[in-house]
């Protein structure tokens, strides 16, 4: 694999040589997938089962760690038929969505959520009325159960709209006791105390990472960036790898070890680290 600079190079060598013991946590929007205009067609890179597969067979666990409720996970990337095969083989195999609130795992085969926030309700009703203010009327309104998603990338103006809409729909969070996910041209409000860096942990703790990969292309992927850091700190060997689709935010891109050219680099360097973790430790 080529780095940019050899201190990624030896992260990553490091990160190969827990071998058995690593974590693997993946963003499903912008690095197994694709962005696309219509988020209900975002299927998964074609080569993204087999390699999830062939990867749980190496590591200690492959997690899928999405803002998506899992069931939309599930059915854009085959995950239900990736979990069952993973867990027929004795292996780990998880999919947390809603930022960690829902959990789906090969074993149980059900989705357990908890019950939607105080105060999404009338948040719910606010939003007409936000999208009028806002002057973006027309803007898609996703419910996702326990969120509810507001994307202005298929109106007009799509930067502006969503410029004039943010401090809007921040203001009435806060007044709901709910939290705000900024993203790429969607705003997600949902309910508070759970991130990727809290789900991150969770799973590093329960599944006794030796070391962690995480993967990820957007603003609700920094808390796990900075919980990777803070576990290599203390020992951990991690690396933190940005999906760059195009447009994703800088701030990624600094924060991370490693850029990877969108869901096709993500695959790319799945494949490397599969031949990689197999020269470490010879499969028979
Ligand atoms: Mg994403």
């Amino acid at each position: 694999m080529e780095f940019s600079d050899p201190e990624a190079a030896r992260l990553y060598a490091d990160v190969v040589h827990t071998g058995s013991d690593l974590v693997i946590g993946l963003d499903f929007d912008g690095t197994l997938a694709p962005i696309v205009e219509d988020p209900t067609q975002a299927h998964v890179h074609p080569d993204v089962p087999d390699l999830l597969v062939e990867l749980a067979d190496r590591v200690r666990g492959v997690a899928v760690i999405t803002g998506r409720p899992v069931r939309q996970a599930l059915a854009l990337g085959d995950l239900d038929v990736v979990g069952a095969q993973i867990t027929e083989r004795g292996r780990h195999f998880i999919v947390l969505g809603q930022y960690g609130n829902e959990r789906w795992t090969g074993v149980d085969r059900r989705i357990v959520s908890p019950r939607p926030p105080h105060g999404l309700a009338s948040f719910l009703r606010e939003i007409p009325s936000l999208l009028r203010r806002a002057g973006a009327g027309e803007a898609y309104v996703e419910p996702k159960g326990l969120a509810v998603a507001l994307h202005t990338r298929r109106l007009d103006e799509p930067e502006a709209a969503f410029a004039r809409l943010l401090p809007l729909v921040s203001e009435a969070a806060t007044r709901h006791d709910l939290a705000v996910e900024p993203g790429r041209l969607v705003v997600e409000v949902r309910a508070p105390g759970m991130n990727k860096g809290i789900a991150v942990r969770d799973l590093a703790d329960q599944w006794s990472a030796g070391g962690f990969l995480f993967a990820g292309d957007d603003l609700g992927d920094v808390e796990a960036f900075t919980e990777l850091i803070g576990l290599r700190e203390s020992g951990t060997p991690t690396l933190v790898v940005c999906s760059h689709g195009g447009d994703g935010p800088t701030e990624l891109e600094e924060l991370a070890d490693h850029v990877v050219d969108g869901p096709d680099g993500v695959v790319e360097m799945l494949r490397q680290l599969i031949e990689d973790l197999d020269a470490v430790a010879p499969r028979h």
